[in-house]
């Protein structure tokens, strides 16, 4: 448990390469917050300056209030499950869990058992009994001696490290929330690759620890084992409760599992929010088409404001803008302007009604991805454009009429179009912060 501050982070690497650029975030005690972003963006040499695995060049990184620049990983107080499992293939399961513990040599205090507090009071009465002796000094001694005794019954017995009970405790706990107890005796070697995953987050997990790094630690699963895990990791993070960096390139990974999501580009944020700020208000192209699957199209076009009306030409059609977009175009006092119109792929419609405005596209290919169609179809003056459309509500007559080669009508609904700057690629409805660049 604790908030993570990290404020004008930089990262040098040997050979001058800034890895990370004046990164500054303050998560919050028990936020999940994912760092997603494409390969090479900074993500996991931010974590590991948070883990303490790689020197801080700039900047305060804080863990609960406290500066950490200059604390071993070690004290830290922190769990990290990284993408290769790094189990010790030596070891058996129970035995790569228990690790961590084994090698805690902190003194820990357990209360004592019924026996050895049955001694200790032997002891004591055996102390008491003694005749009281007549050198001042020696009676001292023995009251000391006693005093002791009653001290150390009332604390507890303290233990360096952890006791195997409580290691035996910890380790089967663990095992049961990731459902890998019968496979506490094997070796890694003869575990599947979701098992072993599942062994190196039980390592993590059974350690107190105050924030829980994740770097990757679904990327070396199949596809259907990852939305399994993704799905554990939620009820994982339930019940360990716990602050959580969890660092993808994955956008549906970073949609699911975060609070916040801190999306990234060669060593800045490009932005950080809610999953649902970023999908529904993107502050900029990049974050636009990096969150969302397949990616938002765009269409270089107008923007047209006439009186207190607006709306956008597209292949000469002209869609009005209604509802929120049109209220914050007129609080924003937007001028008539080209733009870059964005669409999600799923916020295109097939448009069966003449009466609205729509236009024709040659459909090229048609993935069925089972729920859904994507197609990939193509304007009359060669512009792609990508269309979710689901297939539940479609007729057998319609379905057989979205192939390759068909002429097909489509339209959108307003307020699913996303304006930016053709030359920035700010979202002029946004937060209006300039796209971060080293350029
Ligand atoms: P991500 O985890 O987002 O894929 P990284 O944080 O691993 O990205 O890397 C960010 C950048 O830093 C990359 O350009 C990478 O090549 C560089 N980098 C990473 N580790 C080192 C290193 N030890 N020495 C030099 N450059 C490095
Ligand atoms: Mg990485």
């Amino acid at each position: 448990m604790a908030r993570v501050q990290l404020e004008n982070v930089k990262k040098i690497y040997q050979g001058n390469v800034t890895a990370v650029h004046d990164f500054n975030l303050d998560i919050a005690d028990k936020e999940f917050v994912v760092f997603v972003g494409p390969s090479g963006c900074g993500k996991s040499t931010t974590l590991r300056m948070v883990a303490g695995l790689e020197d801080i060049s700039e900047g305060v990184c804080k863990i609960d209030g406290e500066v950490v620049n200059d604390l071993q990983s070690k004290d830290r107080h922190i769990s990290m499950v990284f993408q290769n499992y790094a189990l010790y293939p030596h070891l058996t399961v129970f035995e790569n869990m228990a690790f961590p513990l084994r090698l805690d040599k902190k003194e820990h205090i357990y209360p004592w058992s019924e026996e050895e507090l049955a001694k200790i009071d032997q002891k004591i009465v055996a102390l008491k009994a003694k005749p009281a002796p007549t050198n001042p000094k020696a009676a001292e001694k023995l009251e000391e001696k006693i005093e002791k005794l009653e001290e150390s019954k009332k604390r507890g017995k303290v233990v360096k490290g952890y006791s195997q009970d409580e290691i035996f405790q910890k380790v089967t706990d663990a095992a049961k929330v990731l459902g890998i107890t019968q496979y506490l005796t094997r070796k890694p070697k003869a575990l599947s690759g979701g098992q072993r995953q599942r062994v190196a987050i039980g390592r993590a997990m059974v350690k107190d620890c105050k924030v829980f790094l994740m770097d990757e630690p679904l990327s070396n699963l199949d596809a259907k084992l990852r939305n399994q895990m993704r799905a554990e990791i939620i009820l994982l993070r339930k019940r360990i409760n716990t602050t959580f960096i969890y660092v993808t390139h994955d956008q549906t990974e970073a949609m699911t599992l975060g609070d916040r999501i801190v999306c990234m580009r060669d060593g800045y944020i490009m932005q950080v929010g809610t999953p649902t700020q970023l999908f529904d208000m993107p502050d900029n192209l990049f974050v636009a088409q990096f969150i969302g699957a397949p990616m938002m199209n765009t269409f270089k076009t107008t923007l047209n404001k006439k009186g207190d009306k607006y709306s956008v030409t597209f292949f000469g059609a002209e869609f009005p803008i209604t509802g929120e977009k049109l209220e914050m175009l007129k609080e924003k006092k937007i001028e008539t302007r080209d733009i870059l119109l964005g669409v999600r792929p799923e916020h295109i419609v097939l448009a069966n009604d003449k009466s609205k405005a729509s236009i024709p596209v040659t459909i090229q290919v048609n993935e069925m991805m089972g729920s859904e169609y994507h197609l990939h179809v193509v304007t009359e003056d060669g512009t792609k454009i990508v269309v979710r459309i689901p297939t539940i509500h479609l007729s057998d007559e319609e379905r057989e009429s979205l192939v390759g080669g068909k002429v097909i009508n489509i339209t959108f609904e307003a307020k699913a179009m996303h304006f930016f700057d053709p030359k920035t690629e700010v979202n002029i409805l946004a937060s209006g912060n300039p796209v971060p660049s080293a350029k």
